[in-house]
């Protein structure tokens, strides 16, 4: 494509609600067949709240403040909803750690000094951090995905305490914008690090049948690595920091313009308004702007 070309073409995306960094992006969305969509903040707002708490060896509340404090040090819509309308109580919180794609870590000082070291996240993250899942609480999982809920646990001292049900909308006009893609010769694959079961349940909603799940960040790249293999170009629509790297893999990375500025900057194009409709804007764009050259 000639450089005029595609500056004129960067110029439509900016009517169009596409940032494009890089006019060399439109080139790359040619070749897309496939496209891969992340679930939380992407397909959904990830404007969760928190719909359910289930206690196991703690109070209820202190399952809530707990977690609650130590999520107000996050930024992933699962924190959000579960630091939200949390018991406050003046706790601090300190060395706080982010696992993307897993959960948080960090200890939670209360106003009379004591101090848990806790963790809220998927149940292998308490695992790893050296806690015991009872049974019962494993049971308790298991029916809120079957629900289609996220469910994070939250543990301190040796064990899980509680489990914390979140839940989310699914955007408007995700399912027509899912349509559009495949009217366009696209094939949508729902790419989540969210349980499986919660996944199908999003899927099912905006019409994808193509299901990804449980993947940590690393594994989205190599998911995406997997869909890239046989030569076939792969768009990656993502928000979160857990999805830059895939982004930066894909040979086209569109970032939510709703979501993170990791993602955004490793995107190729970002969606202004985090419209989804806009994904098939930008391959129609990039069709245009390259056929028009040719
Ligand atoms: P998605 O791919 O759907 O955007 P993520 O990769 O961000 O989801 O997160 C995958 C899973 O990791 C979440 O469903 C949740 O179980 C867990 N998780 C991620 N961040 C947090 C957090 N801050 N607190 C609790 N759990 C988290
Ligand atoms: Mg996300």
């Amino acid at each position: 494509a000639t450089p005029t070309a595609l500056v004129a073409g960067t110029g439509r995306g900016a009517q169009l609600g596409i940032l494009v960094r890089g006019p060399e992006a439109l080139e790359a969305a040619r070749a897309v067949s496939v496209v891969a969509l992340d679930k939380t903040g992407t397909l959904t707002t990830g404007r969760m709240s928190l719909v359910g708490v289930v206690a196991a060896s703690a109070e209820a509340v202190e399952v809530h403040r707990v977690a609650g404090a130590l999520e107000s040090a996050s930024d992933h819509p699962v924190a959000r909803a579960i630091a939200e309308d949390r018991p406050v109580d003046g706790a601090r919180v300190e060395d706080f750690a982010d696992r993307p794609g897993h959960g948080v870590v960090g200890t939670v000082v209360s106003p009379d000094g004591t101090a848990l070291r806790a963790v809220v996240g998927r149940p292998e993250l308490l695992e790893r951090e050296g806690l015991t899942i009872s049974p019962v609480l494993h049971t308790a999982l298991d029916a809120s995905r079957e629900q289609g809920r996220t469910a994070v646990l939250v543990g301190w001292d040796g064990e899980a305490r509680g489990l914390l049900e979140v839940a989310d909308t699914v955007r408007d006009g995700a399912a027509d914008a899912v349509a559009e893609l495949r009217r366009l010769g696209l094939r949508p694959v729902l790419l989540t690090g969210d349980h499986e079961a919660a996944a199908r349940g999003v899927a099912a909603q905006v019409g994808i049948d193509e299901v990804v799940a449980g993947v940590v960040p690393e594994e989205k790249v190599d998911a995406v690595r997997r869909l890239q293999s046989d030569g076939t170009g792969v768009a990656m629509v993502g928000d979160g920091v857990n999805d830059a790297a895939a982004l930066a893999t894909a040979d086209l990375g569109i970032a939510m313009g709703t979501g993170t500025d990791a993602a955004k900057q490793a995107g190729d194009l970002v969606l202004v308004r985090g419209d989804l409709a806009v994904v098939a804007d930008a391959v129609r764009l990039s069709r245009r702007t390259l056929g028009t050259i040719r």
